[in-house]
């Protein structure tokens, strides 16, 4: 998108007058101009766009489409769509394309003001041995600007590379970058998903020309719809005698991927990754696929980005692969990421080379972190090392709250009426197993069906065997529950979905299952409600001051937290039980206090503290009731 596209004049027939704030899609857009979407598509297709009715339309095209039909569009400033531009907990991503700033230039914060196009983010998926290590490699080796960059690149977790494309105004040569991401397979990606950060933009499903759909490629599949992204299938081996490529894309439609030549839209591009053949056909279609999705972020203003891998080097300390996923990061830079801070000290590109900032869209490996982060994680840029450091008090903190709380705020059936009222949820995603097809069909038609105006069932994976690991997985990166029908949960999956919070609930009898979805969409489950321990203070002094009374306190266990619940012991006897409603930390009020402090704590209603006192401090929260046993 041109962000700097704007036709600003507000005056005139009111009626005409349409405000465009965002890109929507074309039904959107032809319900905002009293028009059908045919005519959208029609005045689109003038302005070389070819869409559908579910593509977002650039602000830029629905500007113009807008004026053809006769109104006076006007759009938000430079800083009301900057802010619009894609952060690191939405499907963020990259950087300054030809039109952005270039890896290793962009040291200075003052560019124009408003988003820039970034490349997009790419994820290579399929089955085992299909060819994904050796197309990434393919693709790194023979980067058309890497004379430029200055040569081979390095495993960081992501690289990007540079295609020479025409630009479709003026004809002109342009440099167009793809950033990728470098480990093969859904796992990684998925892993990132479940951590909130959605960084890829477009899935590279490659699937090996001489052995067809395997399982693999089927999870790939699920995994790029649960996440929304839109593929492009990379058909290899086709220099192998065997291959068949249309074998491929038949099975493909059975999975309802209907490839372009088969009259439907998803890109299919064969080729060889071994012998780089038809590899650049595949990156002109990602270029493609890309402009479509109108990227773009602001390079300006403080950087946010998302930590693809780390590790602790023994000579260098934490080492982090952040991709940047908007404002610039420049070496110096304080930066905090959850509870680890740090200060960028050595910052290089996938090249190894050192770079002096990056852009939206490039990943750059980086030192001088506290430690360790986890691929996922969001990192932040902040205005010192204070705060910096601060912060990340407050997120441990927050963290280990999120333990205590075992994941209450995760779908499960119990919450999932009271989500719905509050309009969190619009769609019970499910992930469903059963032993064998017939099952299956019957189990998904019946839960499919019990959607109503309110909430819809959207069945995201629907599978014959037990319940394993993956599907926790998937479950946790698309906040789904599982459901099983006449199979048992892996001992692994058990472990992942008790870590992750995953609801899994099993079944023999079939309508037990159809009622308790039910049941949980009426709101009929009641959820139970459990008490969460935070945590224990000793009382070690009362200061008796104007404005009340202070029980002194040294915090034993876990933490206390303003707000929570409390009950206070004198030894066996309860005497007291209420709720924190001061919390102080020397002179300071805190939200909470952890382990190994001291703190002040007040109550409403309670000033009769002595030495020796213990406090206690609760929270109470709804917890999944068990339906049947797993
Ligand atoms: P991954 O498990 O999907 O990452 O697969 P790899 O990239 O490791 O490839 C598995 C095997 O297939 C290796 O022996 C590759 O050399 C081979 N391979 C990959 N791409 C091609 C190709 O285009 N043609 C042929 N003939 N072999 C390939």
């Amino acid at each position: 998108m041109n962000a700097t596209t704007t036709t600003g004049q507000a005056a005139g027939d009111a009626e005409r007058l349409i405000e465009i704030a965002g890109p929507m899609t074309v039904t959107e857009l032809a319900g905002r101009l009293a028009s059908t979407p045919q005519k959208v598509q029609g005045e689109l297709m003038m302005f070389g766009v070819l869409a559908n009715l579910n593509t977002p339309v650039s602000l830029e095209h629905a500007v113009k489409v807008a004026e053809k039909l006769g109104f006076l569009a006007v759009t938000p400033g430079p800083s009301a769509r900057s802010s619009q531009s894609p952060t690191a907990s939405s499907s963020a991503a990259p950087h300054g394309d030809a039109t952005g700033p270039a890896p290793g230039r962009t040291a200075k914060r003052t560019r124009p003001a408003g988003p820039v196009t970034r490349p997009p983010v790419i994820v290579v998926m399929g089955h085992v041995d299909h060819g994904k290590t050796t197309l990434l490699d393919t693709i790194r080796r023979t980067n058309v600007a890497a004379g430029e960059f200055g040569g081979i690149t390095q495993h960081i977790g992501a690289f990007q590379t540079a295609v020479e494309t025409g630009d479709e105004r003026d004809g002109r040569k342009v440099m167009k970058r793809l950033t990728f991401l470098d480990t093969p397979g859904h796992e990684a990606f998925t892993q990132m998903r479940a951590r909130g950060s959605q960084i890829a933009d477009i899935a590279v499903l490659v699937v090996a020309a001489d052995d067809g759909v395997m399982p693999q490629t089927m999870e790939a599949i699920d995994h790029a719809r649960a996440a929304r992204l839109p593929m492009v299938i990379a058909v290899n081996k086709i220099d192998l005698e065997d291959s068949d490529p249309n074998r491929v894309l038949t099975e493909l439609t059975q999975h309802n991927i209907i490839a372009e030549d088969f009259g439907g839209e998803v890109g299919a591009v064969q080729l060889s990754a071994r012998d780089n053949f038809g590899v650049d056909d595949l990156l002109e279609r990602l270029l493609l696929e890309s402009e479509i999705l109108e990227l773009v972020a602001d390079p300006n203003g403080p950087a946010e980005g998302v930590i693809i891998e780390a590790r602790l080097d023994p000579a260098k300390g934490p080492v982090a692969t952040v991709l940047v996923t908007s404002g610039t990061l420049v070496p110096g830079d304080s930066v905090v990421v959850n509870a680890i801070y740090g200060k960028v000290k050595a910052m290089t590109d996938d090249r190894g080379q050192k770079v002096k900032g990056a852009g939206p869209g490039t990943p750059v490996e980086i030192l001088g972190l506290s430690g360790v982060p986890a691929a996922g994680d969001p990192l932040q840029s902040v205005d010192s090392d204070r705060e910096a450091r601060q912060l990340a008090t407050e997120r441990g903190a927050a963290a280990r709250e999120e333990r205590f709380g075992a994941h209450a705020g995760r779908l499960s059936l119990e919450t999932l009426f009271q989500q719905i009222q509050r309009g969190d949820t619009k769609e019970l995603r499910v992930i469903l197993k059963a032993d064998v097809q017939g099952s299956l069909e019957a189990v998904r038609e019946s839960i499919e069906k019990l959607g109503n105006n309110e909430v819809r069932v959207q069945v995201l994976r629907a599978g014959v065997g037990n319940i394993g690991e993956s599907d926790i997985l998937l479950a946790s990166a698309s906040n789904a529950i599982v459901i099983g029908f006449n199979v048992k949960a892996d001992p692994a999956a058990r472990r992942t979905a008790t870590d992750e919070g995953i609801d899994v609930r099993t079944f023999r009898i079939i309508y037990e299952l159809i009622d308790a979805v039910a049941a949980a969409m009426a709101g009929l489950l009641t959820p139970i409600t459990q008490e969460v321990k935070l945590g224990r203070a000793e009382v070690r002094q009362v200061f008796r001051l104007p404005s009340g009374v202070v029980a002194g306190c040294y915090v034993q266990e876990g933490l206390i937290r303003r707000g929570a619940d409390l009950r206070v012991f004198r030894g066996r006897e309860l005497i007291f039980e209420g709720e924190v409603s001061s919390l102080r930390h020397i002179k300071e009020n805190v939200r909470e206090m952890a382990a190994g402090f001291e703190c002040g704590i007040m109550t409403d209603g309670f000033t009769d503290y002595k030495e020796g006192d213990i406090m206690e401090c609760f929270e109470t929260m709804q917890v999944a009731r068990e339906l049947t046993p797993a």
